[in-house]
């Protein structure tokens, strides 16, 4: 390593708060599906910002339309209309088919689910008719929906929930995976339900093909509504626009986030209809960043590029030959692989070694990847990968095993 990676790795360390663990890599440049880093070494991105650069570093179209903007006004706050927001809530009801629909711009992923409790609860009060401060939404375990107090307040992660209490109340939480015990958790003052299509966090878990629309079912039947996690899983990733598209479910409200901002501004978002995020009226909830002209020009860009169908057909098709290469090493170093689109997660034999020791070696090979957590490792490239790449990201996935497996990390 170069001592300008390690001079800055000291600094790091020095004047930033210790709450990651980051692999020992500066990067400084980054294009399409690989970074490089202050010693000019090049590495393959398998991580992609946790899913946020869907459309790889630095996209041609999103940096264009981030430039024109930058050029015109950057922020007006919403005391004030801008002529950009209106127009990329309009492309995104479009994309995600929701004709009656509205959105909530916001900015991180976090405060997306955040705002989606809040408007629940609302709506369980003045729609449902919830008793005042009665309500409750189930959750589903192994969740992982963001940071803030009262969102770990329903994590079951002990790293991410001890010692920040008090905790929220007003969650119920079953196994994921199973319909009925949502149906079960159900009761007269039950607003929503939460979860994720496919837990990303959880190392890529995907649940029973009935899973979605039975729970769908139950929601509509009890007047309970669905709220569906897509910050990690949705805008691609899964080889369709929404994870929910491959059990044609429509969610009351959708939640985006990660990739809308084009890996280039934190934008997320509330979608649903008229007659749920009606209930917020002005003063009731807010951002002063939220639904800014920039953020709005780069996600009607990223909408756009997902419009043509392109990155959702080859997140697909190089999705399941990543998946299918990564197969042939199950006995060889891994025990299970599974995922959907460019999206696997992969379960190291725990004989051999860690996630984390598997990441280190990765990056000996050219591969940047994260660990979930335990022997769990997540891959999600780029959407603009190559099937070249694709073949030659299972063969370093190979090599790193076998450095492992011989003691190397
Ligand atoms: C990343 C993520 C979040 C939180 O997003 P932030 O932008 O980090 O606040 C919420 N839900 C899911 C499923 C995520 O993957």
């Amino acid at each position: 390593m170069s001592t300008v990676a390690d001079e800055i790795i000291e600094l790091d360390d020095e004047r930033i708060a210790h709450n990651y663990h980051p692999l020992p890599v500066v990067l400084a440049t980054a294009d399409g599906s690989w970074v490089t880093d202050v010693g000019g070494l090049r590495y393959f991105d398998a991580l992609a910002g946790y899913s946020a650069l869907n459309f790889g570093h630095r996209h041609p179209a999103l940096i264009e339309a981030t430039k024109a903007q930058l050029d015109r006004v950057t922020l007006t706050s919403r005391a004030f209309y801008n002529d950009q927001l209106a127009a990329f809530a309009e492309a995104l009801v479009e994309l995600l088919q929701i004709p009656d629909g509205m959105v909530l711009p916001m900015n991180t992923g976090a405060e997306a689910v955040e705002s989606a409790i809040k408007v629940a609860r609302k709506w369980g009060y003045e729609v449902k008719g919830v008793a005042d401060g009665q309500a409750n939404i189930v959750v589903a375990g192994g969740n992982f929906h963001g940071r803030t107090i009262t969102i770990i307040s329903f994590s079951e992660d002990e790293d991410a929930r001890a010692g920040f209490g008090p905790y929220t109340p007003g969650f119920r939480t079953v196994p994921y995976g199973d319909a009925a015990a949502v149906a079960d958790a159900i009761d007269e003052n039950t607003v929503a339900v939460l979860l994720e299509p496919i837990q990303g966090e959880a190392g890529i878990i995907v649940p029973p093909e009935d899973y979605l629309p039975a729970i769908r079912r139950t929601c509509t039947d009890n007047n309970v509504l669905l709220i569906v996690d897509e910050i990690q899983s949705g805008l691609g990733r899964t080889g369709t626009t929404l994870a929910q598209d491959l059990s044609d479910v429509r969610a009351d409200l959708t939640l985006l986030g990660k990739a809308l901002g084009g890996g280039i501004v934190p934008v997320s978002a509330v979608v649903g209809s008229a007659s749920v995020l009606g209930v917020l009226q002005p003063g009731q909830h807010g951002s002063t960043f939220g639904g800014n002209p920039l953020a709005s020009a780069v996600g009607h860009k990223v909408v756009d590029l997902l419009a043509t169908g392109e990155f959702q057909e080859r997140s697909a098709t190089l999705g399941k030959q990543l998946l299918s290469g990564l197969e042939s090493l199950v006995g060889e170093g891994l025990v299970d692989v599974r995922g959907v689109g460019l999206w696997a997660g992969l379960d190291v034999d725990p004989n051999l070694g860690t996630g984390r020791q598997v990441c280190k070696a990765l990056q000996e090979h050219q591969v940047l990847a994260k660990d979930t957590h335990g022997s769990t490792l997540r891959l999600a490239p780029p959407l603009v990968v190559t099937d070249e790449e694709v073949t030659w990201l299972v063969e370093q996935v190979r090599h790193a095993l076998v450095d492992v497996k011989v003691g190397n990390f």
